[in-house]
This record gives structure tokens, C-alpha cells and sequence, in this order.
């Protein structure tokens, strides 16, 4: 059940002197503590496996906290409620100490044996964590137990079923959270008060009225560091299978029955059951991979992708994808999605463009005799709100068109303070609300579907690198819209 008050909770977050703890966690908890979203009690405890103390964690976290909020109010007390326990995630002793750990904050906070485990761990220890809290007493009190994962869950199909299997041995699936931050971030929240609070999208939604839609995620930055893990998952599996894909399912479902968890769910597995399957030979006409390559911006040298830390100087790893998903549904029969993402682009801008057919005639003639589309842009980061592009009176005594565009943006709205994804997906599960968080049947579809595309290029070498740092892709992810008589919107509208 969905509770409106955050009930009393220990949070216990397994990889606390990691980077997304940092950067995310600790800040996102403390916005909730200040905002009065935290119940008054809770306590964390900090897992992972350098020796630190308390001390060394409150201090950790009141550094993290201070780095993006610089006069955190009440950041003394909020650090008081954190404890830190050294951990080796395959022992058996070391959960037994977790356990006396949390009974004892159990009962100094009165925490009704409400759990949530949040693992900011590397996906390998996911399994085996889940286990020993089963076998080692961690979930053998009162009260909920929730389990929070990071991505990525499992690296194809085979390996998502198997870590299902290890984490359903022990939560049921109403009790895993499996977070997609995209899911968290405002404006992918929007699409579905877009699309079902206005009466003039929901009807135009669909093949009759909307010729293509167009998803890009792309970054500036390149693998930095990650390089290691980036090897062995590329731009199909970090970023496709997950946030890409939810965001087709989002932008492509019908209205669900009732605002709730179940409702919605079920409602986006029946788009991405939709996909029109690739068949191996097919897969070219569908997808483009690409790598960066180096470049020269601004004067300065950019490396290429083979040249980065930890990477094969031969690897055959995409940084760049593009698709083109169809949904053999009535709905969207004949409107492609297109999708791209990747690393290295020009811009860092995450944005979905849903252009409408042309007008059956027209009536008016631009300089370039050609009548505009009309398009809806929705942006998600950085920039946030909406933007309608519309055709209008040229004023003056003429009737030439020219195009206008009707924006919305949550910068302009004064004290508006988006809160973060990581924010709002922690204020969830700690009141039980799954609605933003994958459900298993997702995560299996959306493998099922991206599997077949990595495996035929895992059985061909690509030519890379095809494209250079800093601009917006490989030549094919252009032809594969051009063919359908489409081009990629510029994303710096
Ligand atoms: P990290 O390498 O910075 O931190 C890993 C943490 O795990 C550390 O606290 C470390 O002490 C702990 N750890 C590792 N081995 C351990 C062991 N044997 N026993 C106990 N503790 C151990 O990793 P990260 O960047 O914080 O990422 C954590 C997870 O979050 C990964 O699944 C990653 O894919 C995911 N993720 C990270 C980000 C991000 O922005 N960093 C974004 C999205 C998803």
C-alpha cells in the first residue's frame, strides 16, 4: 500500500563510500530530511568495506551534502542519524554484525523493522547480498523490506533472469525497486500529465495525426574513468535497454485504467511487447552503432574512445546508437521511433520531439514555400518544460506564415526548485510507491529486444571509430531517417 507519510525506516546503503552515494544519495536524503520528507525517525547505516568509523562517515556525508548545498541547515543533526559498519559482502560475520547493528537502531529509533536495502554496489554482489539478508536474520523483523538495485540489471537477458532469480528467492517482486533515475526526472514524469490531463494531445496521439517521434539522449563528455565498465556494456545496454526504452513506453502507451502501479505497468509492458521484433539480417536496417573518434575542439586534442583509460585500443564497443522501434500496435502502426544516444556528441541534452503530419494542403508559402511541422518538444535535461512549434501570421499585410513556438519551462517559475530523480525515487520506495521503478516483466521484454541486436554485432567487427568526438553521430544515423524521408531534429531548439 501506498502511504502518504514516509513511515519510520532504516535505510541500509550497501556501497556508502562509493561515487553514486556521494554525488546522489547523501545529498538527495538530506533535500528529504530538509524538506520534511524523511520521518523523524530513521537511520542509515553505511556498508562497504574500508575500516571508517561513524565519524568518518557523518563527516563523508556532511562533506557530500555541503558539496551541492552549501548552507545545508540542521546538516549536524541530519549526520547524526548515519552509522557506518565495515563490511565483506560474501561473509557470513560481517551480516550477523549488520544485524546487531540495525536491531539496535531498530529499537533506539523505534523503526517498526521497516527495511530498505539499497545497493550503490557493482551488479555482481547484487545476488549474493540479497541471499545472505535472507539467511543471515536481515529480514526477519516486523515491519517492510525493500530492496533498491541500481542498474544494470544483468547484461542480457540470460544473466537479468538469473539475478531475478536470485533476488525473488528472497523479495517478492512488489518489494524490488529496480531504478530507472530516469524515471525520477520531472519531465519524463510529464509526458504522462501531457498526455492524459490536455484534451488537445490525447487525440492527435496516434498514426493518424503524428508522421515520426524522435528520442536523443546524447553527452558531451566521453567515458571518463568508467572506462572499465563501458567495455563491457556500450550504448545499447547502458542506455537503450533502460532509460530509451522507457521512455518509448511512456510516450507510446495507452491511458491506464487507474493511476496506479499495477495500471501503468501494465500498460507499458503491452508497448514493449509491441516491438516489432529485428531478425538478425534485418538488424543493419534498424540499428546504427558508432565510437568516437578523436578530435580537435577548441584548440584542444579530445581522445578517442580506443585511447581512453582501461579500453581495448582495438575494441569494438559502441559509444553511439540509433534505432529506428516500431510498435505493431494499432495506435502506431507505420510512425517509426526513432531513438539515438552516445557519448562525445556535440551537445548534453536529453530531449523527445513528437512531429506531426503536415497539413493536407497548403494554403500559405514561406519564402521556402514549405509549411513547417508542427512539433511538440518535451526536454528533460538540462533545460525542462515544453515547447509547441507552430505556424502563425507574419504580421504586416501579408499572409506569409512564419513559425512560432509556445515554451514552458520550470526555470521561469519563480522558487521552482526541481527536486532531484535519485530524490523523489528515494521518497517512493520509502512510502512504498513502485510506480516509478521497473518491473521485472520490463526489464525481461526490454532485454529480449536489445539482445538481439548486441548479439549481431558481437559477431560482426564494426569499422570504427565513425565518428568524430563532438559532433552528432555516425552518416548512418542520418541515412536511417532519410530513407524514410525524415531528419533528426537539431536538439539545440
Ligand atoms: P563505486 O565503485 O564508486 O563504489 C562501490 C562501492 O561498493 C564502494 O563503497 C565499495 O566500498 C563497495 N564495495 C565494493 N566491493 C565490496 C565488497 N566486496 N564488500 C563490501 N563493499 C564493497 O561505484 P558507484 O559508481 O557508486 O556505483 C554503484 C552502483 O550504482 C553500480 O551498480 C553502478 O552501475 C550504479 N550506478 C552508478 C551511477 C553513478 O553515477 N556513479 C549511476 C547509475 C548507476
Amino acid at each position: 500500500m501506498i502511504q502518504s507519510e514516509t513511515p519510520a525506516s532504516l535505510i541500509m546503503i550497501f556501497g556508502a563510500t562509493g561515487d553514486l552515494a556521494k554525488r546522489k544519495l547523501y545529498p538527495s536524503l538530506y533535500h528529504l530530511f530538509q524538506r520534511k520528507k524523511l520521518a523523524k525517525h530513521f537511520a542509515v547505516i553505511g556498508v562497504a568495506r574500508r575500516p571508517w568509523s561513524d565519524e568518518i562517515l557523518r563527516n563523508h556525508v556532511k562533506d557530500s551534502v555541503l558539496t551541492s548545498i552549501p548552507d545545508a541547515e540542521r546538516i549536524d543533526e541530519f549526520i547524526s542519524h548515519f552509522y557506518y559498519q565495515a563490511h565483506d559482502v560474501a561473509d557470513s560475520a560481517s551480516y550477523i554484525e549488520l544485524k546487531n547493528l540495525a536491531t539496535k537502531l531498530d529499537q533506539n529509533y523505534s523503526l517498526q523493522g521497516n527495511r530498505v536495502f539499497y545497493l550503490a554496489m557493482a551488479p555482481e554482489f547484487f545476488g549474493t547480498i540479497a541471499e545472505h539478508l535472507k539467511k543471515d536474520g536481515l529480514t526477519d523483523t516486523e515491519g517492510f523490506h525493500r530492496l533498491v538495485i541500481e542498474k544494470p540489471f544483468g547484461h542480457d537477458l540470460e544473466s537479468a533472469i538469473e539475478l531475478n532469480k536470485q533476488i525473488r528467492n528472497v523479495f517478492s517482486e512488489n518489494d524490488v525497486y529496480r531504478i530507472d533515475h530516469y524515471l525520477g526526472k520531472e519531465m519524463v514524469q510529464n509526458i504522462e500529465v501531457i498526455r492524459f490531463a490536455n484534451a488537445i494531445f490525447e487525440p492527435l496521439w496516434n498514426n493518424r495525426f503524428i508522421s515520426n517521434i524522435q528520442i536523443t539522449s546524447s553527452e558531451m563528455l566521453g567515458v571518463e574513468e568508467r572506462g572499465g565498465y563501458y567495455e563491457k556494456s556500450g550504448a545499447l545496454r547502458d542506455m537503450v535497454q533502460n532509460h530509451l526504452l522507457q521512455m518509448v513506453a511512456l510516450l507510446a502507451m495507452e491511458p491506464p485504467i487507474k493511476l496506479n502501479p499495477k495500471e501503468i505497468r501494465s500498460e507499458k509492458v503491452k508497448v514493449l511487447r509491441a516491438l516489432r521484433p529485428i531478425k538478425d539480417t534485418e538488424v543493419p536496417n534498424y540499428f546504427v552503432r558508432g565510437q568516437y573518434g578523436p578530435a580537435e575542439i577548441d584548440g584542444k586534442r579530445i581522445s578517442g574512445y580506443r585511447e581512453e583509460l582501461n579500453v581495448n585500443p582495438d575494441s569494438n564497443t559502441d559509444t553511439y546508437v540509433a534505432g529506428k522501434l516500431m510498435i505493431d500496435n494499432f495506435r502506431w502502426a507505420g510512425v517509426p521511433f526513432y531513438i539515438r544516444t552516445g557519448k562525445r556528441m556535440t551537445a548534453k541534452s536529453t530531449k523527445i520531439i513528437i512531429q506531426f503530419k503536415d497539413v493536407p494542403m497548403n494554403l500559405y508559402y514561406n519564402s521556402d514555400e514549405k509549411l513547417a511541422p508542427n512539433l511538440l518538444v518535451i526536454h528533460i535535461q538540462p533545460e525542462e518544460g515544453i515547447t509547441l512549434h507552430l505556424n502563425a501570421k507574419n504580421t504586416g499585410q501579408t499572409m506569409e506564415t512564419t513559425p512560432v513556438k509556445l515554451s514552458f519551462s520550470t526555470n521561469d517559475i519563480a522558487g521552482y526548485n526541481t527536486p532531484e530523480a535519485y530524490e523523489k525515487l528515494l521518497h517512493d520506495c520509502l512510502r512504498g510507491d513502485a510506480t516509478n521503478f521497473t518491473h521485472w516483466d520490463e526489464v525481461a521484454l526490454s532485454w529480449q529486444f536489445v539482445d538481439k541486436v548486441s548479439q549481431v554485432w558481437e559477431s560482426h567487427k564494426a569499422s570504427f571509430p565513425n565518428y568524430e568526438a563532438g559532433s552528432m553521430g555516425p552518416k548512418e544515423a542520418d541515412q536511417l531517417l532519410e530513407q524514410d524521408g525524415f531528419f533528426w531534429w537539431p536538439v539545440t531548439n
